[in-house]
């Protein structure tokens, strides 16, 4: 598909590279022919007013045959010319046609690896749940203590899709409305980011330490709760019971640094550069039962950080924990 728009578009650019230029062309032979010509009668009327009446018919014939030679000569070169660009042309053409798209098929690609992704992820719960129902749909005889469980573990399945969903939701809302920047404390998002995690952290009993300075940043409030909130839940998910997590900011040059730790299972120098692709899983963390998860928070904290035209950084070592780095414009 995108080879048969790459040469469409290269026939339009050479269609307009060889109109210029064959227009140049023609206008160029019209021109130096008038000259010619006009050159070669002054020369002639010249002669015949300075040497007067005498038979010029043998000189003037050799300079009409020379008038022509120059004039073949200039169609030839011209020619040659309009080949040279024809080639030099057809292959600039094609370089810039397949540039002019490449953005277009990358995002296309993009695009279509995102749904298949998506699709993938979606099916994995409703296969498990239609499984679980046909199932018991077989067993004339279920009780009702094995019909409750069925329905616990539905609920379990339905509750994955929807926080699917939501991740799909933030995805794309991210990515499609821009923010609206103001001053805002970070103190502020902090505290709102914690109140969200306090019952996730208090089930593991982790408790949260905060070292917070009176920085404001420019952004959206509820944007960067998201994200704090995205990077607190994750280092939770992936600390063991009875750790500790720290949340620090401070302040470097035009930025405010915020910073989330754990002394959790830490990521593989091999998985770091791929954690904030959409739905990359590192592999510790699919094999783990507990830490339900779907590979979109990242993708959504590096969103929520381009918006800001901030950076996000990770130091992470297996098995000693990771410290997530957020640099925010200061406003
Ligand atoms: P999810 O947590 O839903 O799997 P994320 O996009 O938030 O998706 O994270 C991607 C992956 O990065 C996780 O699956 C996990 O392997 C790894 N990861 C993220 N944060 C941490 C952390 N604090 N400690 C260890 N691994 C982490």
């Amino acid at each position: 598909m995108f080879h048969n728009a790459a040469l469409k578009l290269t026939l339009w650019y050479l269609a307009i590279v060889m109109a210029l230029s064959i227009g140049c062309s023609v206008a160029l032979y019209h021109v130096s022919s008038g000259d010619l010509t006009r050159n070669n009668h002054r020369q002639a009327t010249f002669f015949n007013g300075f040497l007067g009446p005498t038979d010029f018919s043998d000189y003037n014939r050799l300079r009409e045959n020379q008038l022509d030679e120059d004039l073949g000569h200039l169609r030839t070169n011209l020619i040659f010319f309009n080949f040279l660009v024809l080639v030099g042309g057809g292959a600039a053409s094609y370089a810039l046609a397949r540039r002019t798209l490449r953005p277009i098929e990358d995002s296309l690609e993009a695009q279509t690896r995102f749904t298949a992704d998506a699709s993938h992820e979606l099916r994995t719960p409703l296969t498990a749940m239609q499984t679980e129902i046909e199932v018991a749909l077989r067993d004339k005889a279920i009780t009702k203590n094995q019909a409750i469980k069925l329905l616990v573990s539905n609920l379990e399945e339905v509750a994955k899709l929807k926080a699917l969903a939501d991740g799909l939701l933030k995805l794309a809302s991210e990515d499609s409305n821009g923010v609206i920047k103001e001053p805002v404390p970070i103190k502020e998002v902090v505290s709102e980011a914690i109140a969200r995690n306090t019952k996730s952290a208090s089930a593991k009993k982790i408790s949260i330490k905060q070292n917070i300075g009176n920085h404001m940043a420019s952004g959206d409030l509820q944007s960067l709760v998201e994200l704090l909130n995205i990077l607190l839940d994750n280092a939770i998910k992936y600390s063991p019971e009875g750790n500790e997590v720290k949340i620090n900011s401070s302040q470097k040059d035009k930025f405010v640094q915020l910073s989330v730790s754990d002394k959790g299972q830490g990521i593989k120098a091999s998985e770091l550069p791929r954690i904030f692709d959409r739905f990359y899983r590192a592999e510790i963390s699919r094999n783990k039962d507990q830490a339900n998860g779907y590979g979109l928070g990242l993708a959504i904290a590096k969103k929520i950080v381009e918006l800001h035209d901030g950076t996000i950084e990770v130091k992470s070592a297996p098995g000693k924990g990771s410290v997530f780095t957020v640099a925010l414009p200061t406003a």
